[in-house]
C-alpha cells in the first residue's frame, strides 16, 4: 500500500511516547507560529497566487489566526492535559475517579481550499496539543500553498510525527485506506461520504467539517448602516468563499429596498466604483467556480453587480432580489459573491422556511427585539449562531467550531479541540481495603436489599 510506511512510522514513533510529553508539545506548537511568523509574505504570497486574497485578510483570517489559536493553547495546555477529577459513587468507595485525556495516535488531516492554511494549520494545531501525530494533506485547488506547506512542515516541525502527502483524488484516496485513528476532513458533504465510508472500514472516527446554506434573518428594528456593514464584510470576505458566510437573507417588505441601497453603499465604500480594480477585493479561487456562479445570475433581480470574468476568476460582489426558490442559486451552497434577499411575511415565516431545510453551518439575525434573539437561539438549530453580527463567532477561542447534520459532526477550536483529537480515558483507582462483600457471589436476598439501599 502506497503510504503504508507513512503510517508505520508514525506509529512506531507515537509508541514510544514522545509525543505525550507536554513540553515536546508546546515546542512543535511554537514551531508552527515560528514557521507562520518567519515566512510571513511567502504565506501572503502563495495565498495571493491561489485566491488573489488582500493581505490584510491573509493576515487576520489565516496567518494571526494560527499564531494567536498556539499562543492560547499554549497557555491552556497543562490545564486541559490534566487529570479531570470525578465524584466516586459508595459503591466504588473507597477510592478515586478521574478523567485522564490520552492521544489517539495518527490523524489525517485533509484540508479544503478556501482558508487552505488556516483549514491545516488550526486542526493542527489541536491534533499536537492532544499528542498525536499528524498526515496532512492540503487541498490541491490552492497550489501554492499547498507546495509552501510541504517545503516548510518538514523543516519546522519534528518529521517523525508529523508529514505531509500533496495530491489530489488518487493520493487522497490511497491514504484513505489506511488505519489511522482519527480523520479530520474539511471539505463538501459528497467528499465526507466517501471520507466516512472508508473510515468505517478500520472504525476510525472522523471530524467533519462541511457547508451549507447559513440563512440571516432581518428584522426591521435594527441599525441599518451597522447590520449592512456587518453582512457585506461577511458575504464578501474572500469574494463569498467562506463556510459561514451568510448565504441569503430574509427580509419584510418595508426592508428589502432599504437593505439593498445600504448593502450597495457598503459594496462601494469598501470596494470603489470598480471592485476589479480594488486591492482590497479578492478573486473566486478558479475558472470552473467563476463559471459556475456565472449560471446562478439568471435566478432573479440583478440589483448590484453582476459583472464576471472567468479568465482572470473575478465576480463583482452581486446582490440578487427575490430569486426562485428552485433554482441552484437558492439549493446550492453559493460559495460565492451572490447575495439573494427574500422578501419573506414575518419572523415567523422566515423560521419555518429555515427549520424545513438542512441545518446549516450558521444561523444569523438581526434584530432589537430579545424575545425574538432568544426564540431564535431556542428554536433554530445550526452549527454555531451570531445575534446582530455574522462570522464573528469564530474569533472567540473558546467558542466550539463545527456543523451539526448535514453540516458536520465533531468540532474544533480550544478546548473542544483538544478533546476532540483526545480519547477521554476513565480511571477509578482503587486501594487495597477491604470491600463490601455485597457485589460478590453468594448472591443472597439481604445483599439484594443492602444494594437496593446504597444504589
Ligand atoms: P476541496 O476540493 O479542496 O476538497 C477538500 C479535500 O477533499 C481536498 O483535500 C481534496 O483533495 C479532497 N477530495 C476531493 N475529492 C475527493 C474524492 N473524490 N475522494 C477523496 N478526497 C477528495 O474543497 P471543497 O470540497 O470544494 O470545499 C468547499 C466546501 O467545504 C464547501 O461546502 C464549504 O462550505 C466547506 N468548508 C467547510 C469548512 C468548515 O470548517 N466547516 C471550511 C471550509 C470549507
Amino acid at each position: 500500500m502506497q503510504y503504508q510506511s507513512l503510517i508505520e512510522n508514525q506509529k512506531k514513533y507515537f509508541n514510544q511516547g514522545i509525543t505525550r510529553d507536554l513540553t515536546w508539545r508546546k515546542q512543535q506548537l511554537k514551531q508552527i507560529k515560528a514557521m507562520i511568523a518567519d515566512n510571513e509574505s511567502r504565506w501572503l504570497e502563495a495565498l495571493d497566487s491561489d485566491l488573489g486574497k488582500p493581505a490584510l485578510e491573509s493576515w487576520v483570517t489565516e496567518l494571526s489566526y494560527i499564531t494567536g489559536d498556539v499562543d492560547h493553547v499554549i497557555k491552556k495546555l497543562n490545564k486541559w492535559s490534566k487529570k479531570r477529577r470525578v465524584s466516586t459513587p459508595i459503591v466504588a468507595q473507597p477510592g478515586s475517579s478521574y478523567i485522564k485525556p490520552e492521544p489517539k495516535g495518527s490523524v489525517l488531516i485533509m484540508s479544503a481550499w478556501n482558508y487552505p492554511v488556516q483549514l491545516v494549520f488550526a486542526p493542527l494545531v489541536a491534533v499536537i496539543a492532544a499528542g498525536n501525530c499528524a498526515v496532512i494533506k492540503p487541498s490541491e485547488l490552492a497550489p501554492a500553498v499547498s507546495s509552501l506547506i510541504a517545503e516548510l512542515v518538514p523543516k519546522y516541525l519534528d518529521e517523525n510525527a508529523v508529514n505531509v502527502v500533496e495530491g489530489a483524488v488518487p493520493e487522497t484516496t490511497a491514504l484513505l485506506e489506511l488505519p489511522f485513528d482519527h480523520i479530520m476532513y474539511t471539505g463538501n458533504g459528497m467528499v465526507a461520504k466517501i471520507v466516512m465510508t472508508a473510515a468505517a472500514k478500520h472504525l476510525t472516527p472522523v471530524t467533519l467539517e462541511l457547508g451549507g446554506k447559513s440563512p440571516v434573518f432581518v428584522d426591521s428594528n435594527i441599525d441599518i448602516n451597522i447590520a449592512a456593514q456587518r453582512l457585506a464584510w461577511g458575504k464578501w470576505i474572500n469574494s463569498g468563499q467562506t463556510c459561514i458566510a451568510p448565504d441569503y437573507i430574509l427580509t419584510t417588505k418595508d426592508m428589502v429596498e432599504p437593505l439593498i441601497n445600504a448593502l450597495k453603499q457598503q459594496i462601494t465604500l469598501m470596494f470603489g466604483d470598480n471592485p476589479k480594480t480594488s486591492d482590497s477585493y479578492g478573486r473566486i479561487v478558479n475558472e470552473r467556480h467563476t463559471e459556475r456562479l456565472s449560471t446562478y445570475l439568471d435566478s432573479g433581480d440583478i440589483v448590484c453587480g453582476g459583472e464576471f470574468d472567468i479568465a482572470a476568476k473575478y465576480f463583482s460582489p452581486t446582490i440578487i432580489k427575490d430569486p426562485a426558490l428552485d433554482s441552484k442559486l437558492m439549493t446550492d451552497e453559493i460559495f460565492g459573491a451572490i447575495f439573494p434577499i427574500i422578501t419573506i411575511d414575518n419572523y415567523q415565516a422566515a423560521k419555518e422556511f429555515i427549520v424545513a431545510r438542512d441545518k446549516p453551518l450558521a444561523s444569523y439575525i438581526f434584530t432589537k427585539d430579545s424575545a425574538k434573539q432568544n426564540d431564535w437561539v431556542a428554536n433554530i438549530s445550526s452549527g454555531s449562531q451570531c445575534i446582530n453580527d455574522v462570522i464573528m463567532f469564530n474569533a472567540v477561542p473558546e467558542l466550539p467550531f463545527g456543523g451539526v447534520g448535514p453540516s458536520g459532526m465533531g468540532q474544533y477550536s480550544g478546548k473542544i479541540g483538544f478533546d476532540n483529537f483526545s480519547h477521554l480515558k476513565s480511571v477509578l483507582k482503587r486501594p487495597f481495603l477491604k470491600d463490601l462483600p455485597v457485589r460478590f457471589a453468594p448472591y443472597t436476598s439481604l445483599k439484594f436489599k443492602l444494594l437496593r439501599m446504597i444504589r
